[in-house]
């Protein structure tokens, strides 16, 4: 295997990183161990929430920049990629909500109390409870994504190897490395703090116009706990953050039962117009840092891009971006 630059790992941020590297005249081969689009990793389905919507100003700003690629993706790609039905953050306390960091980005949003916010959208926003619509958000549509990124990076001059997996870095002969393997990030580097969980998600049958993503905040750590969005077959997608149990990416694995019930309960509160009986539930990995930051660092001529912890994907354009400047910096 000989390129100027080898990327092992074809999930949507090693095909991002490809993309970005063939964009600025590189010679990249993309290493992927199964097909593009399996569903072993974290970045197969068919949607992930998009959203300004952050607690921290730094990363409604990562968005926004990922907003522009989106859009610079679609150009070049001549698919609809993005589909902007807002997104819903709903806090028992209007101060655990995402407010001031959006303030400071300058970032729209409206604050509605649970009446207001039932009284707009079919959700059933908890009492008491507050909701924050922002609407720079929805889904993206990540298959039609990631596929977007893989067809205009191979169009670029990329190539592809899928089916071969990459045993030792140092086989690869090329003058930069840059390692984009989701889960399997500690087969090279056992050092990187990311652990690796299989978490379920449920598809529930919907009719209707779109509703705005939503994502249930818990009101001690700020972090999510229940989170929905819509699924161009079936209506809507659910799930539960950060609820897997710890797992061995290459061993396979089922979704777990116990949550499908425990998201089929939130959907039957949350959604009224939603039929109550799960029709799908799939498996997806998370590999998880313990701030659920990203780890983008250079180690010699390797540039390590771990960007999930649940929640890369929207920024997958500028991930790619700024993995591409660090592999450059090596060349
Ligand atoms: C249930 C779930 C819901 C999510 N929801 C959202 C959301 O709503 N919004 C959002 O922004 N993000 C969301 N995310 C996170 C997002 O999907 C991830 O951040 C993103 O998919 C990570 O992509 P990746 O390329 O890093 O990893 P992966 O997609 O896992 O890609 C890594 C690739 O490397 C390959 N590979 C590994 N080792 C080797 C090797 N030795 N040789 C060759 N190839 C190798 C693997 O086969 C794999 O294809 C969610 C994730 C999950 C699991």
């Amino acid at each position: 295997m000989q390129a100027e630059v080898i990327v092992v790992g074809a999930g949507v941020m090693g095909s991002a990183t490809a993309h970005a590297l063939a964009r600025d005249g590189r010679d990249v081969l993309l290493v992927e161990q199964f097909q593009v689009g399996h569903d072993r990793g974290s970045s197969h389905g068919r949607s992930r929430i998009v959203r300004l919507a952050y607690p921290e100003v730094e990363f409604v700003e990562l968005a926004k920049e990922a907003f522009a690629g989106w859009r610079e993706l679609e150009q070049e790609s001549g698919q609809e990629l993005l589909e902007l039905n807002g997104l819903l953050e709903l806090v028992e306390e209007p101060g655990q909500s995402s407010q001031g960091a959006l303030d400071a980005a300058g970032a729209d949003y409206e604050l509605l109390d649970a009446e207001r916010a039932r009284a707009r959208w079919p959700v059933g926003v908890p009492d008491g409870w507050t909701a924050l619509f922002q609407p720079e958000a929805g889904i993206v549509r990540a298959d039609l994504a990631q596929r977007a990124f893989v067809d205009c990076a191979v169009a670029r001059g990329v190539r592809l190897e899928e089916g071969r997996r990459v045993e030792l870095l140092d086989e690869l002969d090329a003058s930069a490395v840059v390692v984009t393997a989701g889960p399997w990030v500690t087969r090279f580097f056992p050092d990187v703090p990311v652990r690796t969980t299989r978490e379920t998600v449920a598809y529930f049958q919907r009719e209707g116009d779109p509703l705005p993503s939503v994502v249930q905040l818990d009101p001690e750590t700020r972090g999510h706990a229940m989170y929905s969005l819509h699924d161009p077959v079936y209506g809507l997608k659910a799930g539960a953050h950060h609820a897997g149990a710890v797992v061995d990416p290459d061993e396979s694995g089922e979704p777990d039962p116990a949550l499908v019930e425990r998201i089929a309960e939130w959907v039957a509160r949350t959604y009224p117009d939603a039929e109550p009986e799960p029709v799908a539930a799939e498996t997806c990995m998370y590999a998880t840092t313990a701030d659920e930051h990203f780890i983008l660092e250079r180690r010699g001529k390797v540039v390590i891009g771990s960007a999930c912890s649940g929640h890369g994907f929207k920024f997958a354009p500028v991930i790619g971006t700024r993995l591409a400047a660090l592999a450059a910096d090596i060349l």
